[in-house]
């Protein structure tokens, strides 16, 4: 798995004359982007988790536009204008430590080529393509597919297999040498205080001896480096287009999915379960667990003090892990149920005989924190299950003053947050959430099949003397286990953990914060329209999730859930019925992959419906 990518962006970019006069040759805009912001998302949707950006000239650019993804880091090569390309990678070199991408600043490029040298399985890989007449070309000669040699003179190649990208992967083994090379053979005349004079590809080239570059070819690969205003031409005319059109030929056919989850995923997202085959006892997809965890962790609370244990399996599994593992058989658990899934906490203490009251409450009214306090205070529990935000509903619970409070009397709180997390910025500390239940394929935005519980560690290891009540779902072994084995005591759903790996990516590059804001914003978007159309919802606004928005069915002899969903679908929109008992309510949630925009074409939908 290929997490780190560098940029070469030092040089000054002559040949652009006044283009580059003000900015470095990346910032130059091709179809309304600038070309680092074009590679730096096509890396990000490619699973790199670090790009160093080697800058220099003008540098102070990069640093700004480092600002907006926290996965770049700009190290600068002061002595650009004397050294080569070989010097801002000598710079980069110390911050590399791992295989990474190579890439030249000043390219537009078809994303497909990222993948393919993720994917090969040679160390050290030059991509390359056929013809493009560019004017500009470094040619490549290969033996059995190895690079041999490589030059501008076409002249000096017999006979030319390709031309390079300036797109390679390489091992830190491989730069090492490289670094070394540089270093030998520095020019003794130079002012540029040890760094390179040299380009960054003949060095790749003299150490082609050292450890074989091989040569991926593709021959009509969509790409073009810009040196000068031909090739920006060419760029904005001919190549973008096409890079578009092949990109957007890979692309899924968009659902967008309004049910209470799973959510709409990211087409990189769902490319990320391509992924090769892999044993999951091996200790590098070990390593890839243990990076989720932490990950996951991190987004609501210190790791180290905070845990997180995956299991295979959907919410509820996660709910039965907490109900089931955490109370010891004198411990009396309090559950709050005021919808569907707190009455399912309940039933999961009565299936497994433990001595459970609860505490039921309105589905769609806000609980009684007074009455609750006093529960509290009896004395008469030990362990309070609630959930953060009743998905039936869009009912959120305050839990900002509900655990505290709980907390002050001593109790351990049991969390289901399968709806909230990742959706709802939480700080499990200061809310004093002991247990919290969550899922792969919701506000996470990654696919089905993981669970987790997030524990506050101290109250982790108080479980480890509990007797097991079950086997496959105890919290504290499946913790232990990989704790000292690095791996899951039963077989994971790799796949799925590939695809959240890169959801997790997609969640830190918004921030949880800034989903929100989204969610809200299509929530808002929803909730105008729902009164537009006089349509009621169950919960007042002030009690709702921004997440998810339960609407009352019209009592009209004309409306048909049927028909309605059915309509919304051949618009591309899944939406989800929810009965509450005799109250009948249709549920839009406006959590994954969407935008404010989707959610306007909806309510355009729903317009039509209702209007007409
Ligand atoms: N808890 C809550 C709050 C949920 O919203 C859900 C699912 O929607 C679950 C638990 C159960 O999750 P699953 O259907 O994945 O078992
Ligand atoms: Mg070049
Ligand atoms: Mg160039």
């Amino acid at each position: 798995m290929i997490k780190e990518a560098v940029i070469l962006a030092g040089g000054r970019g002559s040949r652009l004359k006044d283009r580059t006069a003000a900015m470095p040759k990346g910032f130059l805009e091709i179809g309304g982007k600038t070309m680092i912001e074009w590679s730096v998302q096509k890396l990000l949707g490619a699973g790199i988790e670090k790009i160093i950006i080697g800058t220099g000239y003008l540098h102070e650019m990069y640093d700004t536009f480092a600002k907006k993804y926290p996965a770049i880091k700009t190290v600068c090569n002061e002595d650009y204008a004397s050294t080569g390309s070989m010097g801002t990678l000598e710079t980069c070199a110390p911050h590399v430590t791992d295989t990474f991408l190579l890439l030249e600043s000043d390219l537009i490029y078809d994303n497909i080529g990222l993948y393919v040298l993720i994917n090969e399985t040679h160390e050290n890989v030059i991509l390359a393509s056929g013809a493009t007449h560019s004017g500009d070309e470094v040619y490549l000669e290969a033996r059995e597919g190895i690079l041999k040699r490589l030059s501008k003179i076409k002249a000096d190649i017999a006979p030319v297999y390709g031309e390079l990208t300036g797109i390679s992967k390489l091992t830190t083994t491989f730069l090492n040498a490289m670094c070394e090379y540089a270093a030998q053979n520095q020019e003794t005349a130079s002012s540029c205080k040890q760094k390179s004079t040299l380009e960054y590809e003949h060095v790749m080239s003299a150490c082609a001896n050292v450890s074989p570059v091989f040569i991926r070819k593709i021959d009509r690969y969509a790409w073009r480096e810009i040196d000068d205003e031909t090739h920006l031409q060419m760029a904005e005319q001919e190549i973008l287009p096409r890079i578009i059109e092949n990109e957007s030929l890979r692309a899924v056919r968009r659902e967008i999915l309004l049910n209470p989850g799973p959510a709409t995923t990211s087409d990189t997202v769902k490319y990320a379960q391509v992924a090769p085959d892999i044993c999951p006892r091996e200790k590098e997809f070990g390593v890839l667990m243990a990076w989720i965890c932490r990950e996951l962790t991190a987004f609501v609370a210190p790791p180290g003090e905070y845990e997180t244990v995956l299991f295979g399996g959907s919410g509820t599994a996660a709910d039965e892990i907490m109900i089931s593992s955490c109370a010891p058989d004198n411990g009396r658990i309090l559950i709050v149920d005021n919808g569907s899934y707190g009455e399912r906490m309940a039933k999961i203490a009565a299936v497994y005989n433990l001595p459970c009251t609860v505490f039921k409450s309105s589905n769609y009214e806000a609980l009684d924190i007074v009455k609750l306090e006093a529960i509290f205070k009896s004395g008469n529990y030990t362990h309070l299950g609630i959930v953060y935000h009743e998905t039936t509903t869009g009912l959120l619970n305050p839990l900002d003053v509900i655990c505290p409070l709980a907390k002050k009397y001593g109790l351990v709180t049991i969390v289901d947050a399968v709806s909230a997390y990742a959706g709802i910025p939480m700080d499990l500390k200061k809310l004093g959430i002991d247990f919290m239940a969550a899922t792969s394929n919701k506000n996470i935005q990654g696919m089905a099949g993981v669970c987790f519980v997030i524990c506050n560690k101290n109250e982790l290891e108080k479980t480890s003397v509990l007797r097991m009540r079950n086997y496959y779902l105890n919290l504290y072994d499946q913790y232990d286990y990989f704790v000292k084995h690095g791996q899951t005591r039963f077989t994971p759903p790799v796949q799925t953990l590939y695809a959240l790996r890169q959801a997790i990516l997609e969640t830190k590059q918004e921030t949880i914060e800034k989903r929100y804001q989204r969610y809200t914003e299509c929530w808002r978007v929803l909730v105008s329209a729902v009164k537009k159309y006089n349509l009621s919802m169950l919960v007042k606004e002030e009690n709702q999730s921004h997440l998810i928005t339960a609407i009352l069915e019209p009592e009209t002899p004309d409306y048909d859930f049927d028909t309605f969903h059915d309509l919304a679908r051949k618009h591309g929109f899944t939406i989800y019925p929810g009965k509450l008992g005799a109250i009948n309510t249709f549920r839009i949630a406006n959590i994954g992959d969407i935008q404010p925009e989707e959610m306007r074409r909806f309510t355009g939908v729903l317009g039509s419906y209702f209007v007409s």
